[in-house]
């Protein structure tokens, strides 16, 4: 154990001046979520995000300060716009970091009262089709009767936008909530809407928390049945921490049939089960190819990996969905197959994972707020 102090930390961030007020950081209350873990330190600096790119060099700055002290191994500071939790102290690896929530965060639960369920729909690494799965989730149980919201929690590559064909800006009403995008009968919200791509260099873990319980509190949901949360692929700090501070009605695992993305969608699912959230089901996207000119089905990565992976694990296998050009230009133009093709065979394919994941909510208990285990 190191003798380390709060005191110590703050004293030795006295020293760092905000260039926009001229106060240091401590005097100008901009310092949050102090983590003082063995040797490993984390806090967040709380700034206005239009000044990110400036702020920068004054993160580095407070992190070699810090670092500077004696007994000190490790410093991760990060920018936040939120009064959110720290990243896990930068030595810890994330898939192991401590998660414990601090005391001042409030309970997750009131983030959206109007909502029934909320389901996360990741992946163990990008490029497996996972926002594509989450779109088209989201129109199927649309389709079946459902009252259905999506939240793009993708803050490294927020697609939402272009896969459900929005390019105008969300509007401000007048109780200052924000209201929804609507398409293909979903209601909408992205970090898409609002950020540009080329700053999602500073969005770490709190900031992202920040930003998507911004999303949740200030955006007129209104009375959801199911709210899909696409999630960042990974199992970093952001997707932990999301796990944690969002209740969670469970996750829908995105994977390929190969056996490398299978290890990472096991990698995501301990993630998950870490923080106990029931993992609902693993869909296999990129199943299989069916020749749009003869029909003959090609299993190019494979198939039925996640299939057997499921079963080897113990949960729900939810479906599998084909690899088809089709799918792919439709939901790269805005078009997701199961609103423009809703009589097709993979809209239906959509509709029976939509089943599944209702027949799975319905049947779980409401969670109560995240318990934490420590490996
Ligand atoms: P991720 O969210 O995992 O990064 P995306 O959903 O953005 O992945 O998909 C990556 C690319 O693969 C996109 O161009 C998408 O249209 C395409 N794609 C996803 N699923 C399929 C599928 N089943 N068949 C054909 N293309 C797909």
């Amino acid at each position: 154990m190191s003798d380390l102090s709060q005191d110590d930390i703050r004293a030795a961030l006295c020293t760092i001046v905000d260039p926009v007020s001229g106060k240091d950081i401590i005097a100008n209350d901009m310092v949050s979520g102090l983590v003082i873990k063995d040797r490993n330190i984390g806090f967040a600096i709380e700034i206005d995000p239009a000044d990110a790119d400036r702020m920068e060099p004054l993160r580095k700055a407070a992190e070699r300060a810090v670092l500077a002290l004696d007994g000190v191994s490790s410093v991760s500071a990060v920018l936040t716009a939120h009064n959110a939790a720290p990243a896990a102290p930068a030595e810890t690896p994330a898939s192991d970091a401590n998660p414990e929530a601090p005391a001042n965060q409030a309970p997750a639960t009131s983030l959206l009262p109007g909502v029934g369920a909320i389901v996360a729909v990741a992946s163990g690494k990008g490029g497996v089709g996972k926002s594509t799965t989450a779109v088209n989730l989201a129109v199927a149980l649309a389709s079946l009767g459902q009252r259905v919201g999506i939240l793009d929690a993708d803050v490294y590559g927020p697609s939402l936008p272009r896969m459900l064909g929005i390019s105008e800006k969300p509007k401000p009403l007048a109780n200052k909530k924000i209201e929804p995008l609507e398409a293909h009968g979903v209601k909408v919200m992205s970090m898409g809407f609002m950020v540009p791509e080329d700053t999602a260099m500073v969005w770490r873990g709190p900031m992202v928390i920040g930003a998507l319980e911004q999303m949740m509190r200030e955006v007129e949901w209104g009375t959801l049945d199911v709210l899909i949360v696409d999630m960042p692929p990974g199992t970093g700090d952001a997707q932990l921490t999301m796990a944690q501070r969002v209740p969670l009605a469970g996750v829908v695992i995105v994977s390929t049939p190969q056996d490398i993305a299978l290890i990472d969608a096991r990698k995501g699912m301990n993630m998950f089960a870490k923080v106990n959230v029931p993992v609902l089901g693993i869909v296999e996207n990129m199943s299989m190819f069916i020749c749009p000119k003869c029909g003959e089905q090609t299993d190019i990565f494979g198939h039925g990996g996640a299939r057997s992976e499921a079963e080897r694990l113990g949960c729900d296998f939810l479906g599998e969905i084909p690899l088809d050009v089709a799918i792919r230009v439709t939901s790269d133009s805005g078009q997701p197959i199961t609103a423009s093709e809703p009589d097709g065979p993979h809209a239906e394919a959509y509709r029976d994972l939509a089943s599944a994941v209702l027949a799975k909510i319905s049947t779980a208990t409401t969670r109560p707020a995240p318990s934490i285990s420590i490996d």
